[in-house]
This record gives C-alpha cells, sequence and structure tokens, in this order.
C-alpha cells in the first residue's frame, strides 16, 4: 500500500491506443479535455477514453473494464446505458430533435420535477448547471433590484464570473481559487463566508445592509469534498435571508434526486426561495433547470423584464431521458444505493484501518 504510485499504476494500465488518443487530444483540444477535471490533475497519469458503459462498468479505447465511481461525475445514478433511458432518447430523436416551440414533454418534465421538489412552483429548463446558477442570480436581482450576492468559500456553481470566487471542485484541483479573466469589478459584487458557519454569515450580511440580492449555497458542501450542513445551518440561513429579503438559492446540482428523491431540501427539510438542478435531470444528456417561488419567477421574460433565453433549451431529446431517470429514480432505488453506499465505505474505512491509514469517508445518502 505504502508503494503505491497512482502515477505508475496509470502508466501500467494505459495502454499505447489511449496514449495517442491523449497526443492527438492536446494538440487539438486545450489541455486534451473538454472540462478540466477530466485532466487528470488531481490523481496524476494519463486520461482514460472511455468508448462504452454499461452499468457499473466502463470499457477504454484499449478494451479495459472499469468499474466506474464516477458515474460522470454525477448524472448517472441509474448507470450506464440505462434500458429505459437509451430507449426514451431513441425514440425522441426519431420523432425530431429540436423544433424551437413548446413541446408536451417539457411540461411534463417540469410537472414531474415541481411534483418531487415541491418549492419549485415554476421552473424554467436550461442546458447545463452553471447556466442554470447564473440565471437564478440574474433573476435574484431583478427581483430584490439588489447587487450583491453571498456565497461561501469552497463552493462551486459552474464557471459563472461572480461564482469563480473561492470556487471549488476543478478550480480547487487546480490550485486557481478565482480564475483569471474574472474582472475585479465583477468579483467585487460577491461576498464570501466560511460554509458552516452562521455566525460568519450573519456578520456578512449585516455589513453590506439591504444590498444583498442572493445567497447561494450547496445545501451539502460536495466541490471540496463532501462536507454536510451542521445541524441547524441550513434552517439559519433560511431564517436570515427571510428577515432580511434575502433569495435563498439552493444548488442543488448535485443533491438533486441524489441525496434523496426531494433533495438536500427534502432530506433537511428547509424550504429554498429557488433551487438550481442539473446533472441527473438529463439522464445523462446536458441539462440545467431552475425554478422556485411564483413571485420571483415571474420576473422572467417573457413575462417580466428578466432575460434568459436558449435555442435548445427544453430540447425534446433532453427531456425524453430526463423524464425516463426520473420516473425510474423510485423510493426502492434511494434505499438500495444507501445501503450499497453505506457498504462501500464501511469497507473503505475497514480496509483503512487494517493498514493503518487514517481515512474518514463522510457521505450523504
Ligand atoms: N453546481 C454544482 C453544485 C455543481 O457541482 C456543478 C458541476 N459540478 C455545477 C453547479 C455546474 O454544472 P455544469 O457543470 O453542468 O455547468
Amino acid at each position: 500500500m505504502g508503494n503505491f504510485d497512482p502515477e505508475e499504476e496509470v502508466k501500467r494500465v494505459s495502454s499505447k491506443r489511449n496514449q495517442n488518443w491523449w497526443h492527438r487530444a492536446q494538440k487539438i483540444i486545450p489541455g486534451g479535455v473538454n472540462s478540466p477535471v477530466r485532466g487528470f490533475g488531481a490523481v496524476g497519469g494519463v486520461p482514460v477514453f472511455m468508448r462504452r458503459g454499461e452499468g457499473p462498468f466502463v470499457w477504454d479505447e484499449s478494451g479495459r473494464k472499469y468499474i466506474d465511481f464516477v458515474g460522470s461525475w454525477g448524472p448517472l445514478i441509474l448507470g450506464h446505458a440505462y434500458g429505459p433511458v437509451v430507449r426514451a432518447i431513441q425514440e425522441a430523436a426519431a420523432r425530431g430533435t429540436s423544433f424551437g416551440t413548446p413541446t408536451a414533454n417539457e411540461v411534463r418534465f417540469a410537472e414531474l420535477i415541481q411534483e418531487r421538489m415541491p418549492s419549485m412552483q415554476q421552473v424554467r429548463l436550461v442546458n447545463s448547471g452553471t447556466e442554470a446558477a447564473l440565471s437564478a442570480l440574474r433573476l435574484a436581482r431583478a427581483h430584490t433590484g439588489r447587487t450583491l450576492i453571498l456565497k461561501f468559500e469552497g463552493c462551486y456553481h459552474g464557471h459563472v464570473d461572480q461564482l469563480l470566487i473561492a470556487a471549488g471542485s476543478g478550480a480547487t484541483t487546480l490550485g486557481v481559487p478565482s480564475s483569471a479573466g474574472v474582472p475585479d469589478l465583477v468579483a467585487q459584487q460577491t461576498v464570501l463566508a466560511p460554509y458552516n458557519d452562521l455566525q460568519e454569515v450573519i456578520g456578512a450580511v449585516k455589513k453590506y445592509p439591504g444590498q444583498i440580492a442572493a445567497l447561494i449555497v450547496e445545501p451539502v458542501a460536495g466541490n471540496m469534498g463532501v462536507i454536510p450542513p451542521e445541524p441547524g445551518f441550513l434552517q439559519g440561513l433560511r431564517k436570515l435571508c427571510s428577515a432580511e429579503g434575502i433569495v435563498l438559492i439552493f444548488d442543488e446540482v448535485m443533491t438533486g434526486f441524489r441525496v434523496s428523491a426531494g433533495g438536500a431540501q427534502e432530506l433537511y427539510g428547509v424550504r429554498p426561495d429557488l433551487s438550481c438542478l442539473g446533472k441527473i435531470i438529463g439522464g445523462g444528456l446536458p441539462v440545467g433547470a431552475y425554478g422556485g417561488r411564483r413571485a420571483i419567477m415571474k420576473h422572467l421574460a417573457p413575462l417580466g423584464p428578466a432575460y434568459q433565453a436558449g435555442t435548445l433549451s427544453g430540447n425534446p431529446v433532453t427531456v425524453a431521458a430526463g423524464l425516463a431517470a426520473l420516473k425510474n429514480l423510485r423510493p426502492a432505488v434511494y434505499r438500495s444505493l444507501e445501503l450499497r453506499a453505506a457498504e462501500l465505505c464501511q469497507g473503505l474505512v475497514r480496509a483503512a484501518k487494517e493498514a493503518g491509514v487514517e481515512l474518514q469517508v463522510p457521505r450523504v445518502g
């Protein structure tokens, strides 16, 4: 165990074929990848090029089989090439991939999301978690007439200028807490607070009275390791936001339909004003959604003056995949995932203990 060198291990397993793709990729795609976390920066070695997946397994370009613990970073809660999702995609694609008009399935999809997350009285579909977060911020500003945003150190909400301040996830991996290219003037619109420290949050809010439009939080912090909320933290944020007229945004892009059927807001019993979704709700296709109180959503174009649009938003193929995924995420799935995850984590902790390695495996759902 002590001699384990991840770099050597990855070199050992990655074939010539994989290396070839990697060389070719680096020439034409910046860093060889279309999202930085795929660059293996945090684990070392050469990224593995995947060819196909089935259930919990993936196969790389050289035919090597892996157990996939990544699940495309969240969306594939039902596994790869899940039958009902694949069939829904095939059927939808055969009927036409985009119309630029509303479709019935968008309505069914929004209704299903609302059923599972009742705080989302109205739902707007977009194409990524990033887009959901940036749209929710604009809407919160339109609603409050205020400018500042409060976010937590280490929380990640996509690559939105104003949210790439002390972000987690890929930003942490790269050691770039604030991205180059984000203007100071934009960064200055973001107030930072430490996660799980309610007194600090109250202090930050008091410092900018009547100026903070929105407080955005990952209800379970998942981009700096897994950090569950301290008892009372989310409830405290809810109380504070209500008292100060701040829009409380839960970024449930990661936690939504994952930590429970109704997300973190159901698990902890806290109702945000707006929620951001992504990942799981697209069944593996590009997606995002945001929504919440009707009184806030009414500011959105074409109803109101806050503009947000998307040529491919609510795409028929994506929506079909999302509907199939959500319909198949029944309570029994969460019970089974809970048992399996507990077993896996206990096994990891036991193995580490036997090897004399100190290890914590924090987990929610
Ligand atoms: N919010 C959270 C909590 C996320 O974890 C992520 C992605 N990891 C995003 C937003 C951004 O979503 P996307 O990558 O789809 O833009």
